[in-house]
């Protein structure tokens, strides 16, 4: 897969990709990324790629032609056969969720626009994009951190990208619930242990217990994932049981008791 990444900052695109999994899984080939400046389509001494919003108000808004010229550059250079899907970060864009992540993982190539200042002359928007995307409803300064969060997003679920696939099929939200709480060594720590059924080596028990404190913990923190989520009738089971216990747990957490660990 390939990604590039539209941006007058191109080294903090280039700085992230380095470490780590996702630098990992580019120089194993799985997927490039490429950070294209719009600085390098402007034709004046400053290379200028901002101006003064019409109409008045403050701060400078990102100008048109730059960034379209790098992008037609980069579409003329596609095989004929591949249409990008052109992604613009926005904050007023459609929430992202690991739907799209998953969607987008399915692209050959895929364009990801960052904005500075103000925003981008929107005739871009109108002229190329495909998707447009917030990462949450905040205001960041520019669309660099939401590209690399679609990035590593994308990355883990492209196929040999992460040591053990099955990881990324057990996150929280990706298998249609949240992740069951996880330990490493020591068994004990500052007096806490670690669940006795994860160390006793049987599969199946430890298959269900993590299938119990995934179901548990959605049930507590995210109820309207289940509505969505793919469940057996043994979940269905288990999740009868399970309201039951925290009805009865709520009532004594409210009388002082402290939450277990998969509240
Ligand atoms: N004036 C713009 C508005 O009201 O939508 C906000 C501009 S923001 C300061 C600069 C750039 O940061 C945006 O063009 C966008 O690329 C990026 N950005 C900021 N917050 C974002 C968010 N929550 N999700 C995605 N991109 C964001």
């Amino acid at each position: 897969m390939r990604i590039t990444v539209f941006t007058i900052f191109p080294e903090l695109i280039r700085a992230a990709c380095q470490p780590s999994i996702l630098g990992a899984a580019i120089e194993k080939g799985i997927l490039s990324v490429t950070a294209v400046d719009p600085r390098d389509h402007t034709t004046d001494r400053h290379r200028k790629v901002d101006d003064v919003p019409f109409g008045g108000g403050g701060g400078m808004v990102m100008m048109a032609a730059p960034l379209a010229l790098a992008l037609d550059e980069r579409l003329h250079a596609e095989p004929v056969d591949v249409r990008p899907r052109i992604v613009f970060l926005s904050p007023g864009g459609v929430p992202f969720h690991q739907g799209l992540a998953q969607e987008f993982s399915g692209e050959e190539s895929l364009y990801l626009v960052c904005g500075r200042y103000k925003g981008i002359d929107d005739r871009v928007r109108c002229e190329y994009a495909t998707d447009e995307i917030s990462i949450g409803d905040y205001v960041l300064s520019g669309g660099e951190l939401p590209a690399l969060v679609v990035i590593d997003s994308v990355m883990r679920l492209l196929p040999g990208a992460l040591g053990d696939f099955a990881s990324a099929e057990d996150d929280s939200i990706q298998s249609g619930l949240l992740g069951a709480p996880e330990y490493t060594r020591p068994r004990e720590f500052r007096g806490a242990e670690v669940p006795e059924v994860l160390l006793t080596g049987h599969h199946d028990n430890v298959r269900r217990w993590r299938r119990r404190a995934a179901l548990r913990r959605t049930l507590a923190r995210r109820p309207d994932l289940l509505e969505q989520a793919p469940l057996t009738a043994e979940d269905q089971e288990v999740l009868e049981e399970l309201r039951a216990e925290l009805d009865l747990e709520r009532g004594s957490v409210k009388r002082g008791r402290r939450p277990r660990a998969e509240e």
